[in-house]
């Protein structure tokens, strides 16, 4: 019985390395699947709905931030990271002065970009690179925060809808 189960681990313990070996071979030989990402000179992209960093959305046509201080998001803010200050202009419309949010103590709950009524506040996955030396670099303003909607490109076939040109009835 002993020399039975002396050899039976032996074979087991062979048997666990062919497998493991086959797996490394396969990678080994499959050369056209390189897997390893040479960061930072390469940057996978992450998904479109990561909560990477929270910016601030700047109108670059009317070139004024959509923020109109209306408050929603400090108040919805659970570590009261947000600070800010708005005035109502002579057209009677209230407009963001100042924005501070500090990074050191928010959580990325995302209650502050729910609470935002006006298209104002917005994750971005581009932007995951956030450590800083000193902690109170993460203390951002409107300007750290600014941030652009690219473009979006317009499908082929919505083009095509677009140019299509409706018959004239009657004519
Ligand atoms: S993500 Fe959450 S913790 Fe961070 S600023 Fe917004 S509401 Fe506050
Ligand atoms: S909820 Fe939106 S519009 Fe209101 S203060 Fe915050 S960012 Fe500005």
């Amino acid at each position: 019985m002993g020399i039975l189960k002396y050899f039976k681990d032996i074979f087991s313990g062979l048997w666990n390395l062919l497998v493991g070996l086959s797996v490394t071979s396969k990678y080994f030989l499959n050369f056209k699947a390189v897997t390893t990402q040479q960061y930072p000179e390469e940057r996978l992209p992450l998904p479109a709905r990561s909560r990477s960093m929270i910016k601030l959305i700047y109108d670059g046509e009317k070139d004024q931030f959509n923020c109109v201080a209306c408050l929603m998001c400090a108040k919805a803010c659970p570590n009261s990271c947000i600070k800010l200050e708005g005035v109502r202009q002579a057209d009677g419309k209230r407009r963001m002065t100042t924005f501070k949010l500090d990074f050191s103590t928010c959580i990325f709950c995302g209650y502050c970009v729910e609470a935002c009524g006006f298209d104002a506040l917005t994750f971005v996955s581009e932007e995951y690179e956030n450590a800083v030396y000193k902690r109170g670099s993460l203390l951002q303003d409107e300007h750290a925060m600014k941030w652009v909607r690219q473009a979006q490109p317009i499908a082929p076939e919505e083009q095509k809808k677009e140019t299509v040109i409706p018959a004239v009835v009657g004519a």
